[in-house]
């Protein structure tokens, strides 16, 4: 019976470590080509393009007017679709140039958060969608989707709540993560303390890169948040005007993070499914 008993119990344990060889790590595509991540330096504002090897991402669009050096920039690359876009919140630092880019190039998938916003830079991108036949995914509080475009995997995750108290937009930010091989990456909008605690909670593990939430602002939440992904590297979205706060900068060198501050240029970011080009 006891021999009985301590064979089941093993093949339990043996079950119990094959599923967890199989967490996030194995979820990943098998990486084939390159990723490639930019930065754009648009002052205190967000605008970042992911690219797949047949994929183009376009995470938050900075302020108004940026919409136009993003399109540029795709132009150039002679890619005149862009396959999801996504707007972590309605400020106008992040959704500034998505009324540019909903009317001048087409567009697959638009994901939003759920929540009112009556900014003119987001009513614009409201206005311009309507002209179109895009039905935006709106993730309600909770939601939380998946997709792969080529060797990459994202996961896309809404805020847990549906109110944050006065002026707390920024808590409303989702959050993307993404895997390319043994790389993993974390856009965390502007997450201010009461989202951040939502985003440790979500067990993402460690990771290569964050793009440091809401423009170097160094929170009650920062040591916790940043003991949570230990990432090798950081990006900061601030102007020279108003950069990352003294405390950010010196946690970044204390934990040894490699930090990049768009306030120095675009930053270009591209993985081979295993170790991280970064250059300004
Ligand atoms: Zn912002």
């Amino acid at each position: 019976m006891k021999y009985t008993k301590f064979r089941a119990l093993s093949i339990l344990t043996a079950a119990a470590m094959l599923l967890c060889a199989c967490d996030k790590q194995s979820d990943a595509p098998e990486v084939t080509g390159e990723v490639k991540i930019t930065v754009f330096d648009v002052g205190k504002a967000d605008a970042m393009v992911l690219q797949t090897a047949s994929h183009t991402v376009v995470l938050d669009t900075g302020n108004k007017g940026d919409g136009k050096d993003i399109e540029k920039f795709l132009e150039k690359q002679e890619i005149t679709k862009i396959d999801a876009l996504i707007l972590s919140h309605f400020d106008k630092d992040h959704v500034g140039g998505a009324a540019r880019l909903v009317n001048h190039m087409e567009i697959g998938e638009i994901y939003l958060p759920d929540y009112a916003s009556d900014i003119d830079e987001y009513n614009a991108f409201e206005e311009k969608l309507a002209e179109t036949d895009i039905s935006p995914q709106v993730l309600a509080a909770g939601a939380h989707t998946e997709w792969a475009f080529d060797d990459v995997s994202f996961t896309l995750d809404a805020a847990e709540k549906t109110d944050y108290g006065k002026n707390e937009e920024n808590d409303f930010s989702l959050c993307l993560y993404t895997r390319h091989g043994e790389n993993s990456f974390l856009f965390t909008g502007d997450a201010e303390e009461a989202r951040q605690q939502e985003i440790i909670a979500k067990d993402y593990g460690k990771v290569t890169f964050l793009k440091y939430p809401y423009h170097g602002n160094y929170l009650a939440t920062t040591e916790k948040f940043l003991d949570a992904f230990k990432p090798q590297y950081a990006v900061v979205c601030c102007s020279e005007k108003e950069f990352a706060q003294d405390e950010t900068v010196s946690t970044f060198e204390k934990r040894k993070i490699a930090a990049y501050y768009t306030s120095d240029g675009d930053i270009q970011i591209v993985s081979d499914g295993k170790t991280l080009n970064i250059t300004q």
